[in-house]
């Protein structure tokens, strides 16, 4: 796909969560492509009714491109706990109610795991990202980042959704000085550096190369 995006082409980032709005910004602005959000093109917010994160992903980017005539980006992400079945996995957001109340969801992940009278905390964060051409053109791009749940959560300056009750394995080097960390401990670079997120981002970018 070498000549697909280029250098001042505009996509349309098609989110509405506004968390992972500005790390995919972030992201993808050295790129040097122009980034347009849904809420530029007032895009609605179609139903997830996929049954993997690459249909969701391919769902919500096929509707941005049909929408707006120009590349769109999406992606599906959740938070799978291996001793829950992965769940909520893609049930993530939903786990938090019309709210979007995370204490409570993040709540329900203990709970449930109290309720299995479970010892074991792995989980893992997966990000299927979905690029959709106007001509119908469909690539898809997947990272993951495994690490545990820790109780209670741990709050920091950053992050957001499942963010304080998830330790990656995988630390960054501030932890010699800080002791271990969630990601919402991290500041913004270490988390990118880290991240589900950012994994399927790099597949994306060395996909444009
Ligand atoms: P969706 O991809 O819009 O369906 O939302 C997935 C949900 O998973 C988000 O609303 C977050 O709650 C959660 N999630 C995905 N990525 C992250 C992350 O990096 N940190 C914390 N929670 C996340």
């Amino acid at each position: 796909m070498t000549n697909l995006l280029s250098l001042g082409n505009r996509l349309v980032l098609a989110t509405h969560n506004q968390g992972k709005r500005l790390e995919f910004a972030d992201m993808l602005e050295p790129l040097g492509v122009q980034v347009d959000s849904a809420s530029d093109h007032n895009l609605p917010e179609p139903e997830e009714t996929g049954t993997s994160f690459e249909e969701n992903a391919l769902l919500k980017a096929r509707a941005a491109a049909q929408a707006t005539g120009l590349p769109s980006l999406a992606d599906d992400s959740g938070l799978c706990v291996v001793d829950l079945d992965n769940a909520p996995g893609l049930y993530s957001a939903r786990w938090a109610g019309p709210e979007k109340d995370f204490s409570r969801a993040m709540q329900k992940v203990q709970q449930a795991l109290e309720d299995k009278n479970s010892t074991r905390r792995d989980c893992f964060f997966i990000c299927t990202l979905a690029l959709v051409f106007p001509d119908g053109a469909e690539y898809c791009f997947e990272g993951r980042v495994d690490g545990q749940i820790v109780w209670p959560p741990r709050q920091g300056e950053t992050g957001f959704g499942y963010d304080p009750i998830f330790e990656p394995l995988e630390q960054p080097a501030s932890s010699v000085q800080k002791g271990r960390q969630t990601f919402a401990e991290m500041t913004k670079e270490e988390k990118h550096a880290l991240s589900h997120r950012s994994r399927a981002v790099a597949k994306f970018r060395s996909a444009l190369k």
